[in-house]
């Protein structure tokens, strides 16, 4: 792994720039003269390693030092990859997939990432589904407890399966697929996680208002859906489940003010589901702490696993929400007026 203090001045000149640019205090482009020096002094770092380098299956290059995969810096990696300008060090080479899944037996600055999510895969699969009432409660608790599986799930498969080969050889095209993955298991939790809630909060409401909500919540969140699959950067990702958001946000309002249904006791992961996930992807929207520390917190603490774990929390306060509106659901009697319920 290459370290700064070893890096010319003409680089970090460059690089510094490159981090004006993203902040919108720098030129557009970068002037070739210091890419030509700071190819020059790498030159040398490079040719060092050169026997030690060895062709991939594919033909791309895989530098191994020692029976080790050597980490890159943030300059070395393609375009697609150089999302975040202040994680400097710990890329992984381009690989091809069984470097991908060798990478999990190092440490990287993707390693969080895979593991938060791969740990929560695991422990959901092994555990919800036998936490959930699938006969009990009528027909419709069958129903809602795949939608609440569905939507623990699927944010860490998308999540794990894109961290884990998003530096796959074959490049941007597998890339944006892998994104768009992540994307849709984000998709999923959000809109069809939030069914349950959704449900038990107009459950006593006249048909017609019930089915308007289902039906308007359904279509907000495939629209999100079709405009998650078209974003491309991270604030238009986000804003994609906007409407979605904003509709769980009314009926949160309504639950707080007895308007609505769901067992009362929930109401505080009701806001917290939602409130989270949102500061979640705020933080990772504006690379905080690393903007603050570029090259600090490459492999540990920084935005995107800061945002991981709020996600694994929003994902908590979801599951307990919906095991208290399940069991409302199987034994509240709608006659009573619902501020006495
Ligand atoms: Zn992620």
């Amino acid at each position: 792994m290459r370290d700064v203090s070893t890096v010319p001045d003409e680089c970090i000149k460059m690089f510094d720039a490159s981090i004006q640019e993203v902040n919108g205090k720098g030129p557009k482009k970068r002037k070739k003269s210091l890419e030509h020096i700071c190819d020059k002094g790498q030159r040398a770092e490079l040719n060092t390693s050169e026997n030690e380098e060895k062709p991939a299956e594919n033909g791309a290059k895989e530098t191994v030092a020692n029976d080790t995969v050597e980490l890159l810096h943030w300059r070395d990696m393609p375009k697609h990859l150089q999302f975040n300008p202040y994680v400097l060090t710990g890329y992984r080479p381009l690989q091809d997939w069984s470097g991908c899944v060798r990478s999990l037996f190092y440490f990287h600055n993707e390693t969080i990432n895979i593991f938060t999510h791969g740990f929560s895969l695991v422990y959901i699969l092994l555990v919800l589904p036998g936490l959930l009432p699938w006969s009990g409660g009528g027909g419709s608790a069958w129903f809602l407890s795949l939608c609440h599986l569905l939507g623990a799930l699927a944010p860490w498969c998308g999540s794990f399966v894109y961290h884990l080969f998003m530096n796959h050889t074959s490049g941007a095209g597998l890339y944006h697929r892998l994104l768009q993955l992540d994307m849709l298991g984000i998709w999923v939790s959000q809109s069809i996680g939030a069914i349950p809630m959704v449900t038990a909060t107009v459950y006593c409401a006249p048909a017609l208002l019930r089915y308007t909500a289902l039906v308007t919540y359904c279509l907000g969140s495939l629209l999100g859906l079709y405009k998650a699959m078209r974003a491309w950067s991270p604030w238009e990702r986000r804003l994609c489940f906007a409407a979605p958001f904003c509709m769980r946000l009314v009926l949160a309002g309504a639950r707080a003010a007895h308007l609505g249904g769901g067992d009362p006791h929930a109401i505080l992961h009701v806001f917290l589901q939602d409130a989270v996930s949102l500061g979640g992807g705020i933080i990772g929207a504006m690379h905080v702490p690393e903007k603050w520390f570029p090259g600090a917190v490459d492999r540990c603490l920084n935005s995107h696993n800061i945002m991981h774990v709020l996600v694994v929390l929003a994902v908590y306060s979801m599951h307990q929400v919906t095991t208290l509106d399940l069991a409302w659901m199987s034994q509240v009697d709608c006659c009573t007026p619902l501020g006495q319920l």
